[in-house]
């Protein structure tokens, strides 16, 4: 295991030299990084597909892409939030004046998933750096090819005092979190979640947690269910399903279920062919235990489509399921496969309340003609973020917060979100030797009543 004491111990004395602070340090950081990783493209690209076989065209679009994007977002914007910046004063402060200092946390901790290894690693780098933090990283141990990449990028781009990747299992991730940093920020699944949250009390170490959980799909009779059926299997089955904000499950309004289901079946085969086994554009599940739990999923419900897998090439079809009920298993976890279980509802107000009575999803997505039931269910369910109409473009906006909420996470990232995650708003007031009012000073008594005229 490497010397996580000493590399923790250097990048504090890479921190105290106060070099992260320079908002031109970071930038020119953030261009090293730019340069490195469109250089680098297609060793990640590749590493990607021998981890989980996602074609060039995926990985880019889910990975490479917004991993560039988020960099070019951040060098145009970095300047304007990084700055101090001057806020009002209430009148009886006058002449003082307020500002607000952004500051960087200092040496900050990333604990990344295996189902996105690039990008869930690069982007709350590129936040770190940008808002002045030295950075430890640690990738998943599943997805070694692409760690291997990112160890490699950040190795050839930044002096290990500022930002280190360090590679291993549950246990080099334990020993991280034995040690004081100044954030941590962690993507995986809410048990993990757990742990890590209580890692961090030992220290006080604030947390961005961005966790799973199963993501609802509301499907009216007023939607355009051809488009919605296309949307649906295109967020679902992209990355075989292994994506945090993919669908869950749907919950379908009892009249347009069978029309829902003949769309979904249509798309899928028009996306990946008969056999989407010989497709060249359809993932592969990332480990035989995360394969072997899929299967466990399926047993006992009705197969509608699909439901044919191949231990020998961790091949899992794109699979619908019916006849579930929120007693089945695979209604009561977190899915993060090709499985998509269709549930029908009579009344919207039904399929509120349930979603209610579970965990906070981490996404929630609505398909529905009328902007007013979009909007009854926007304001009655508390989720992390979602689409109405459409399903993750949400995650690929910079100018939306993207994280959960309750069981789903806390804190969130992408664009300014992100630089904010990873700095602490120091707010400041400063007072001159021009005036100085008696009534603040003691003995108090003198004053009560012209202090109850000011602040009323
Ligand atoms: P995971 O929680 O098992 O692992 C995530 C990271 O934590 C890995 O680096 C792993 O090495 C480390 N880890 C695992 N067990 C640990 C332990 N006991 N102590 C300390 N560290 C530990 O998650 P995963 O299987 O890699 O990813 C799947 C989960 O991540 C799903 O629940 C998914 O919804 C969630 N996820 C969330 C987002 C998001 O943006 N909210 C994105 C991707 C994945």
């Amino acid at each position: 295991m490497a010397d996580i004491a000493s590399i923790i111990s250097r990048q504090r004395q890479f921190y105290y030299l106060g070099h992260t602070r320079d908002i031109s340090f970071r930038l020119n950081q953030l261009k090293i990084l730019q340069r490195a990783v469109i250089e680098k493209e297609n060793q990640i690209l590749e590493a990607l597909y021998a981890d989980l076989k996602k074609s060039p065209y995926e990985a880019y679009l889910t990975e490479a892409g917004l991993v560039r994007e988020e960099i070019r977002f951040y060098i145009k914007h970095l300047a304007k939030w990084a700055r101090p910046r001057r806020v009002k004063t209430p009148f009886y402060h006058l002449p003082s004046s307020s500002y607000i200092y952004p500051e960087p946390y200092g040496v900050v901790l990333i604990i990344s998933p295996w189902n996105y290894p690039y990008q869930l690693a690069f982007t709350p780098l590129v936040a770190a750096i940008a808002a002045g933090n030295c950075a430890v990283i640690k990738p998943s141990e599943f997805s070694a090819h692409t760690s291997e990449v990112l160890a490699g990028i950040v190795k050839s781009c930044f002096d290990p005092g500022f930002v280190s990747v360090v590679t291993g299992g549950v246990e080099t991730s334990s020993a991280l979190l034995k040690e004081k940093f100044d954030s941590i920020f962690f993507t995986g699944s809410t048990n993990v979640g757990k742990i890590v949250m209580s890692a961090a009390s030992n220290h006080l170490t604030p947390v961005t947690l961005e966790l799973g959980g199963k993501s609802p799909c509301i499907v009216e009779s007023d939607a355009d269910i051809k488009l919605a059926a296309k949307r649906i299997v295109s967020g679902k089955f992209i990355n075989a399903g292994q994506t945090c904000i993919a669908p869950d499950y749907i919950l379908v309004k009892q009249s347009v279920k069978d029309e829902l289901i003949a769309g979904i079946k249509n798309y899928i085969e028009l996306f990946f062919g008969k056999d989407p086994k010989n497709s060249k554009e359809y993932p592969r599940i990332i480990s035989r235990n995360h394969f072997d739990r899929l299967v466990r999923l399926t047993q006992g419900a009705s197969v509608v489509c699909g439901g044919d897998f191949d231990p020998s090439q961790l091949y899992f079809a794109p699979t619908l399921l019916t006849d579930v009920d929120w007693t089945h298993p695979v209604m009561q976890e977190e899915i993060f496969g090709p499985i998509l279980p269709v549930i029908e509802y009579n009344w919207l107000t039904d399929a509120i309340l349930t979603i209610k009575e579970h965990p906070k999803p981490l996404a929630l997505y609505v398909f529905t003609g009328n902007s007013d039931t979009a909007e009854m269910v926007l304001k009655q369910i508390s989720f992390g973020g979602g689409c109405v109409n459409d399903t993750l473009v949400h995650f690929a906006n910079p100018y939306i917060p993207f994280g959960g909420v309750g069981a789903s996470g806390m804190g969130s990232y992408h664009g300014k979100p992100g630089f904010d995650a990873f700095t602490h708003y120091k707010g400041v007031m400063k007072s001159s030797f021009l005036m100085d009012f008696p009534f603040r000073y003691p003995p108090f008594f003198r004053h009560v009543n012209l202090l109850k005229k000011v602040i009323r």
